[in-house]
C-alpha cells in the first residue's frame, strides 16, 4: 500500500491517542500498531497519575521528582509537567475518565519516594481507564484511522527531513505511508530484556531507526528497574505488584520473614536492598505481605492484583507473595524539546520513547503517564500552531532491505543493545572525569 496522509502517529498507547485527540479534525491521521490496539503499556498501568493538589504542593512535588532522579533532571520539564497536571486531569475527566472518590472527594493515594498523597487511581487499573475512555473517543473521530498489526520498520526521510513511516503488515508486505509529519509514539524497550513488565512487543524499534537515520539520542543507558514483579518460572511479562500496594501498607521480609528494608525507598534504592537481600538469602525472590491491609479492603482496592495472584495460586489476602525485580520503565530515548521536536524535522517523539529528560536518571512513580500526556499535548499544539506541508516528492526507498523481518530484529536489538553499553562507557567516563 502507498499511501498519503497529514500526520502518521506509531504507536496507540496514552501518549499517541491523547496526540491525535488534541490534534485539529481537519487533519486527517493515521495511526499505526504492532499488534492490537489495546496492548500497549499504558493499558497495563496499575499505580495511578500524579497531579499537583495545589500551589503548596508544587515545591515537595517538584524536589520528589528531582530527588528520585538523581537531580539529572530538566528543571524546565519537570516544572511544565508539574504545572500542566490539573489541566490533563480536567482534560481526562471531560473525555470521560473516572478517579476513585471518597465522600465526593477525589481520594488520592501515595506510592514510593513520594512525601505526600498526590496520585489519582482507579481501582488498581488506572490505565485501563485511561487509554480505554481514550480509545472510545478516537472511534468517534471520522479524520482517524487506526491499522493494528502494522509495524513501523524505518522512517522515510531525506536531508534530515521526515516524510513518512516504511511499515511492515501481518503478511509480511511492505507498505510506504507517506505524510507531513510523524509522530513517535512507540514506548518502550522492555521486550528486548528476558525479565520485564512491558509487553513483549514492546522492544525499542524506533531507538534502532533513529541510530540508522542518525537522529539524536539521549541517557539511553538510564533503564528502570521495578522492585516488586510477581516471581514466576513461567515465560513471558512479568506481573507488577503495583508500588501504591507498598504504599498502603504491604510490607517486605526476608526468608526468616524479618522486614528488612524501608518498603517505600526510590526505585532504583529498594531495587539494590531487595537484591542484596536475595543475595544472602541465596533466593530468587523475597516475601511480600499485604495481609494487615484486610481481606475487604485488598479485594476493593487491588481487585486486579488479588485475582491474578490467585490465578496464580496465591491468596494475597491470607498468604504472602514471592517477588523480584524485573526491568520496568525507559527514562532515556529520542531527544526531545519541550515541544517534544527530535532533532529530525518533522518528527516528533512523545512518550515513553522520548526523553527531554523530565525524569532525570530514576523515575518517580506514576509520573510516567502524566508526562506521556502532557508532552502529547505540547507536541499537538506546537504542530498545530506551526503546521507546515512536507516533502512531495517521495525520498527513494529500497524495499529490498526489509525482505528478511527477523533478520531485521535480531539486527535492531543488537544494534539498540551495543549503544546502551556504549552509552554505559561513556556515563563512567564523565563521572571518572568529574
Ligand atoms: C505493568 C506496568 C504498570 C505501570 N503503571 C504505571 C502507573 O501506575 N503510572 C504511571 O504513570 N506509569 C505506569 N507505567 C508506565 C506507563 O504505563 C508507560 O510508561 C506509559 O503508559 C507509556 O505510554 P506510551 O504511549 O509512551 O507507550 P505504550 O503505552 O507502551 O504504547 C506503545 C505503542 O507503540 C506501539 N509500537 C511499538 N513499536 C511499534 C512499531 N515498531 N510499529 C508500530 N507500533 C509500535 C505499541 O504496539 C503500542 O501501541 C506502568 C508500566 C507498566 C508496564
Amino acid at each position: 500500500m502507498n499511501k498519503r496522509i497529514d500526520i502518521i502517529v506509531v504507536g496507540t498507547g496514552a501518549s499517541g491517542l491523547f496526540y491525535a485527540l488534541n490534534m485539529p479534525a481537519n487533519k486527517q491521521i493515521l495511526m499505526i500498531t504492532k499488534t492490537t490496539v489495546d496492548a500497549s503499556d499504558s493499558y497495563l498501568a496499575q499505580g495511578g497519575i500524579c497531579v499537583l493538589k495545589g500551589e503548596a504542593d508544587y515545591s515537595s512535588f517538584f524536589e520528589d521528582t528531582l530527588k528520585a532522579g538523581h537531580y539529572e533532571n530538566d528543571k524546565a520539564s519537570v516544572d511544565v509537567m508539574i504545572r500542566t497536571s490539573p489541566e490533563i486531569i480536567e482534560d481526562l475527566i471531560a473525555l470521560g475518565v473516572e478517579f476513585e472518590k471518597k465522600n465526593g472527594e477525589f481520594a488520592f493515594t501515595k506510592e514510593g519516594a513520594h512525601s505526600k498523597a498526590r496520585i489519582l487511581y482507579h481501582e488498581d487499573m488506572t490505565g485501563k481507564e485511561i487509554t480505554g475512555k481514550l480509545l472510545a473517543q478516537i472511534k468517534k473521530r471520522k479524520n482517524i484511522t487506526i491499522l493494528e498489526e502494522m509495524t513501523m520498520v524505518d522512517l522515510i526521510c531525506e536531508d534530515n527531513m521526515c516524510s513518512g513511516v516504511v511499515a511492515c503488515d501481518r503478511k509480511g508486505y511492505i507498505n510506504l505511508f507517506e505524510s507531513d509529519y510523524v509522530i513517535l509514539a512507540s514506548g518502550g524497550l522492555g521486550g528486548l530484556f528476558d525479565s520485564s513488565t512491558n509487553f513483549r512487543h514492546l522492544t525499542g524499534d524506533a531507538l534502532a531507526i533513529a541510530l540508522k537515520r542518525k537522529i539524536e539520542l539521549e541517557n539511553i543507558s538510564y533503564i528502570q528497574i521495578h522492585p516488586t514483579t510477581l516471581y514466576s518460572q513461567k515465560p513471558g511479562r512479568r506481573f507488577l505488584i503495583s508500588e501504591s500496594v507498598r504504599g498502603e501498607g504491604a510490607v517486605l521480609y526476608n526468608r526468616r520473614m524479618e522486614r528488612f528494608v524501608d518498603e517505600l525507598l526510590p526505585r532504583d534504592l529498594l531495587t539494590m536492598a531487595i537484591r542484596e537481600q536475595m543475595e544472602k538469602d541465596e533466593s530468587d525472590f523475597v516475601w511480600l505481605s499485604m495481609k494487615a491491609m484486610g481481606s475487604e479492603n485488598i479485594k476493593t482496592r487491588f481487585p486486579n492484583i488479588y485475582q491474578h495472584c490467585l490465578e496464580e495460586g496465591y491468596d494475597v489476602t491470607k498468604e504472602c507473595i514471592p517477588v523480584t525485580p524485573a526491568q520496568h520503565y525507559f527514562m532515556g530515548g529520542i531527544k526531545v524539546d519541550l515541544d517534544s521536536k527530535t532533532s529530525m524535522k518533522h518528527l516528533y517523539a512523545i512518550g515513553e520513547i522520548s526523553c527531554n529528560r523530565v525524569h532525570g536518571a530514576n523515575r518517580l512513580a506514576s509520573n510516567s503517564l502524566l508526562e506521556s500526556l502532557v508532552f502529547a499535548k505540547r507536541a499537538a499544539t506546537h504542530i498545530s500552531q506551526n503546521y507546515e506541508t512536507g516533502k512531495q516528492n517521495k525520498p527513494y526507498v529500497n524495499t529490498n532491505e526489509f525482505k528478511d523481518l527477523e533478520q531485521l530484529k535480531k539486527d535492531y536489538k543488537e544494534s539498540i543493545l551495543a549503544e546502551i553499553e556504549r552509552s554505559k562507557v561513556v556515563e563512567l567516563f564523565n563521572h571518572t572525569k568529574a
